[in-house]
């Protein structure tokens, strides 16, 4: 499979789930089946909940302002990022996570918000900056191992002052950048386990391991562990692009974020083609504050493959 499916796999169908998730959120496990008994019907991509049909949510749009960012600035520009977050959620987006909200509109600046906000509320282990990961992750992936997790989590921490999602970030891209080299993400977890800080390893080798299953888990999919673990399930238990996405959305919960994750892998993992077509045609993404653009399958496919060239050489 070339390269570009993947990349665009990755983006799209992180993009793909989200919308499809989107409402679904906080509703009832076994809902998305309830409702589309037959995998292949048709009409999923229904809208509901204060979405239009194929509208991406918070997850996909901050995906894109940090995909627009890592492009306009040629690399990785952290104030830049955490300005153009600031500007979107100054914007009345639909939908943006309590934690995130809060980060970005507390007055400090960028590199003390997130940290100030976790120092009062010691509870920032949320799937927040998880859920926009597709994008760094295609970007990224290029530069190698060391430098696409630790991009990973100095994007995540501009929202998340929790180690843990940092961590759970940084897994998310490195899952990215093996399934983009064309290795197999599920034989990868193993060694990716030992990239894991020492203090955060046992958890996500928890949730990760073969044999767990969501209704394993101990917190809620709204938080980073069983979010990144339901997603990797979703993908293991699954030989289909539209499986794996039934599979996580019927999960329950945050089922927009879980499916943003699990598509960004099963998209990277399956490649574009393998997206259903009916999914991707009514796909749209607003970029609340951003003069109205609204992203499109063609947009998202050529900002993929702009991020799949990699970060230009020489970046400070
Ligand atoms: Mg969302």
């Amino acid at each position: 499979m070339k390269r570009i499916q993947r990349t665009a796999g990755a983006v799209v169908g992180s993009a793909v789930g989200d919308a499809l998730g989107g409402p679904f959120e906080f509703g009832a496990p076994g809902a998305f089946s309830a409702r589309f008994p037959a995998p292949g019907a048709g009409g999923e991509m229904s809208g509901g909940g204060g979405w239009d049909p194929g509208e991406g949510t918070d997850d996909t749009q901050m995906a894109v302002l940090v995909a627009e960012s890592l492009l306009e600035r040629g690399g990785l520009d952290l104030p830049d990022i955490f300005a153009r977050f600031q500007r979107w959620a100054a914007s009345a987006p639909k939908d943006i996570g309590l934690q995130t909200e809060d980060v970005l509109t507390n007055g400090r600046p960028w590199d003390l918000a997130a940290a100030s906000h976790f120092q009062v509320n010691r509870r920032a282990a949320g799937n927040g900056s998880l859920m926009r990961a597709s994008t760094s992750a295609v970007h990224f992936a290029a530069a190698g191992q060391e430098a696409t997790m630790d991009a990973a989590r100095r994007i995540a921490a501009l929202t998340h002052g929790d180690r843990a999602a940092w961590e759970g970030t940084a897994i998310f891209h490195e899952l990215v950048r093996v399934t983009l080299e064309g290795t197999d993400p599920l034989t990868a977890l193993p060694h990716v386990l030992t990239l894991v800080h020492p203090d955060h390893r046992d958890r996500y080798a928890t949730v990760l391991a073969p044999d767990w299953h969501p209704d394993r888990a101990t917190e809620v999919n709204g938080a980073v562990w069983p979010c990144l673990g339901s997603a990797v399930w979703a993908l293991r238990t699954t030989t289909t692009f539209e499986e794996a996405i039934r599979a996580a959305i019927d999960l329950g919960g945050d089922t927009d974020t879980v499916a943003a994750v699990t598509g960004g892998l099963a998209g990277a993992y399956h490649g574009l083609d393998a997206i259903p077509a009916r999914w991707t045609r009514p796909l749209h993404v607003p970029l609340p504050g951003f003069d109205g653009r609204v992203l499109r399958l063609p947009d998202l496919v050529h900002l993929a493959d702009r991020l799949g060239a990699g970060p230009s050489t020489g970046q400070a």
